[in-house]
């Protein structure tokens, strides 16, 4: 098969049609309508075999995977999902990691009604990298950079299954519960969560880092501190059976791949937040609160701080 009967095979059609779409995959270029006085979001990521994923991942979870990690910045802006292009680089041609591929990513674009609309196609090591694009009103991304002091920190979902599954596909842990396996390769981006989360919070991150690096992120650009109390960290049932004694809190808030949001709220407006959040299905956790200085401090139960020798993932740490 050659390049374009590839292209034309596996990408042409593989996820819904918009009909903000006025020229889709086939030309130079995509030609893409923004509606009016909407802001165009954009955000890319890069999924790189033996980094990004264990090298024994299955085709259809780096399908999904390589989209949901990018959703998840566009929910992480509070964005609606609109656009997809993607780049690949693979290896040979293989059709059933194709066809796998296609159905992990495909399942997860027509689910948030997302156009792939363009992109390339090359021959090198397995390397995924898609783009998103996505709209938001003027004024209403949730930004890194909007932190207040006394703002209430909050995350979604639980944090380090994720962490914990890649340990047992590196085949560093055993019997490590299936759930948390699935919830590396199959993490869900809280787009609905981000879009509700809009008209009560200014900032907000997604967490693919892990806690202590991420929200370190707004700490950073919004020039502020933070106290996190490590007792309303939200834990999965299996990864709190698989901790009974005593909790791995440098796996469970430095590993990453959560995909989780972190988002700030000032305090008058958590109320009428959480009633709001009562129709999502995924639950928010109070962590802490935004200080005005001192970093990042993480409380165990007795109120001593814990240190983290390294904050998080990084790709070119020494
Ligand atoms: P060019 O040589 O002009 O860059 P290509 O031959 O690389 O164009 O691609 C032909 C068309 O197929 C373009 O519209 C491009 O966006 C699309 N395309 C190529 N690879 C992919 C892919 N992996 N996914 C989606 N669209 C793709
Ligand atoms: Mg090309």
């Amino acid at each position: 098969m050659s390049e374009f009967d590839l292209i034309s095979h596996y990408f042409k059609h593989l996820s819904a049609q918009r009909s903000d779409v006025v020229l889709g995959i086939g030309d130079d270029c995509a030609l893409l309508e923004v509606p009016f006085g909407m802001q165009l979001a954009m955000s890319t990521d890069t999924l790189n075999a033996g980094i990004h994923f264990p090298e024994n991942t299955h085709a259809d979870d780096i399908g999904y995977k390589s989209l949901a990690v990018n959703l998840s910045d566009l929910a992480a802006m509070g964005a609606t999902p609109a656009w997809v292009s993607l780049n690949l680089s693979l290896p040979d041609y293989d059709k059933d990691w194709l066809d796998g591929f296609c159905q992990g990513f495909a399942e997860l674009a027509q689910h948030y009604g997302m156009q792939l609309v363009g992109g390339d196609t090359t021959q090198g090591p397995l390397s995924i990298s898609v783009q998103v694009y996505g709209f938001v009103e003027p004024g209403q991304a949730m930004r890194r950079d909007e932190a207040q002091v006394g703002n209430q920190i909050y995350v979604s979902g639980n944090l380090g299954d994720a962490g914990l599954g890649l340990k047992q596909c590196l085949g560093q842990l055993n019997h490590v519960p299936d759930y948390c396996v699935a919830r590396l390769n199959r993490p869900q981006p809280r787009v609905e969560l981000g879009l509700a989360l809009t008209q009560y919070s200014r900032c907000a991150i997604d967490i693919s880092d892990g806690l202590v690096a991420d929200l370190g992120h707004i700490l950073e650009q919004s020039d502020c501190g933070a106290r996190i109390e490590l007792e309303q960290i939200p834990l999965s049932e299996p990864l709190a059976s698989y901790y009974a004694d005593e909790k791995d809190w440098p796996l469970i808030l430095t590993s990453g791949d959560d995909y989780e949001l972190c988002f700030t709220v000032s305090k008058d407006k958590q109320e009428s937040m959480l009633a709001m959040l009562d129709q999502q299905t995924v639950a928010v956790s109070r962590i802490g609160e935004i200080t005005k200085t001192g970093g990042l401090i993480c409380v165990d139960a007795q109120g001593q701080p814990l240190s983290f020798e390294h904050p998080g993932y990084n790709h070119f740490k020494s």
